[in-house]
């Protein structure tokens, strides 16, 4: 065989793609073991019947021959309309292009803004694809940590620091944030505004949770003033609409670079099916109420996890205000997330991911998903927590 190329043989530094523990479990589970699965950000429910149904309309109705490689006018109109309606900033279609979920738009996003070998940052801990999406772009990419004390919120210094130090051109920022849960306040924001600005960066928001929001407000930093120039948003119906097998998303951004962008979609995608765009504006027309529906499950969750949690004082949560999941320090264990994770799923067939997946910065904290039925999660956090004081107790 020829050599692979540079890029593909590179994406995943190390050689591991920090998932050994989410593999592990599914091997069990096709092998008929009982696993409670909190892995992946994946909805226990599946797509709400009535999208399904305007998905099988569409079909059916022959939408499904190439659609507009920009996505469908009326689902661009839906998506600007959102987007101004929530963050106040006039937006209109062509500042939107439909993508094939928001992956597609992280590494769209990336391809738009680096010349190969440029510096892209973002936040440690992170949403796991993130380094892989960049190399992908042929971007390096450079993490710029957090610190658990500061509930894995950036810091403005920090990123000024690395961005100056690496010449980087762009900055991604996830909020509510995949994996800690946290919102990030305005004061955050702002700094991470100023950072973008003083250095010329792009930012790259990835507002896929955007729905999902438990405690103060999401601000879209686009929404901050010099930003709109600069910014790159990456949405999604995955999370919102229980959509993630879909594949619906977009990017919204400066027509000029939608403009480029649109070439890059012709180049790789060429486009979103006909059929699923329709769904997504089925979807999207029906309002927040179906979206507070999809939303609501993990708020619960997240209030019966933290108050597991609250009896006992082994584990500490980082308080979840949003998003599907919670981060819980074990390191009073003295095992790092990835022994705990392995030993947990080894003797008690729970699986969480690791911190360690999520970068340097989580280490010695796992992430649990919140994504399962609220007695099975309060069970599985019980015995999370006692597996946690036995090990604390023989570490002391
Ligand atoms: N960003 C974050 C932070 C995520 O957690 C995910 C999915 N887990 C995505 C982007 C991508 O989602 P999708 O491609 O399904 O839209």
């Amino acid at each position: 065989m020829p050599q692979l190329s540079s890029r593909i043989t590179t994406l995943n530094e190390g050689g591991s793609d920090g998932w050994e523990v989410f593999y592990r479990a599914r091997a069990l589970v096709a092998a008929g073991e009982p696993v409670t699965e909190l892995t992946i950000g994946e909805h226990d429910i599946g797509t709400d019947p009535s999208i399904l149904q305007a998905i099988h309309k569409a079909a059916r109705g022959g939408h499904t021959g190439y659609a507009m490689v920009p996505g469908v006018s009326s689902l661009r109109q839906a998506v600007a309309s959102r987007i101004s309606a929530r963050t106040g900033v006039p937006t209109t279609p062509d500042n939107v292009l439909i993508t094939p979920g928001g992956q597609a738009a992280l590494f769209a996003a990336h391809m738009a803004v680096l010349t190969p070998g440029d510096a892209a940052l973002y936040i440690d801990p992170y949403y796991a694809t993130y380094p892989g999406t960049i190399r992908a772009a042929s971007g390096r990419a450079v993490p710029v940590p957090t610190r658990a004390d500061d509930a894995f919120l950036p810091r403005g210094e920090a990123i000024q620091a690395t961005a100056r130090e690496t010449n980087a051109k762009s900055l991604l920022v996830n909020t509510p944030n995949n994996p800690t849960g946290m919102i990030y306040p305005r004061d955050t924001l702002e700094d991470i505004a100023l950072a973008c600005t003083d250095n010329d960066l792009w930012l790259i928001s990835d507002e896929v949770y955007d729905t999902q929001v438990w405690q103060g407000q999401h601000v879209s930093p686009r929404s901050l003033p010099g930003m709109v120039d600069r910014t790159l948003i990456v949405g999604s119906m995955s999370k919102s609409h229980a959509m993630t097998g879909s594949r619906a998303g977009w990017l919204v951004g400066p027509t000029e670079a939608i403009d480029r962008l649109i070439d890059l979609a012709t180049a790789t995608t060429y486009g979103v099916p006909g059929y699923i765009q329709d769904g997504a504006l089925f979807a999207l027309e029906q309002g927040a109420e179906l979206e507070q529906q999809i939303a609501e499950p993990f708020r619960r969750r997240r209030d019966l996890a933290l108050s597991v949690i609250e009896g006992q004082t082994t584990v500490k949560a980082i308080p979840a205000q949003g998003a599907m999941y919670l981060m819980l320090d074990i390191r009073a264990t003295g095992l790092s997330g990835r022994d705990f994770a392995e030993d947990l799923l080894d003797d008690h067939r729970i699986a969480v991911m690791p911190g360690e997946s999520f970068g340097k910065s989580a280490a010695g904290h796992v992430r649990v998903a919140l994504t399962v039925a609220d007695d099975r999660l309060t069970e599985a956090l019980q015995t999370l927590c006692a597996y946690a004081e036995t090990k604390a107790r023989a570490h002391a």
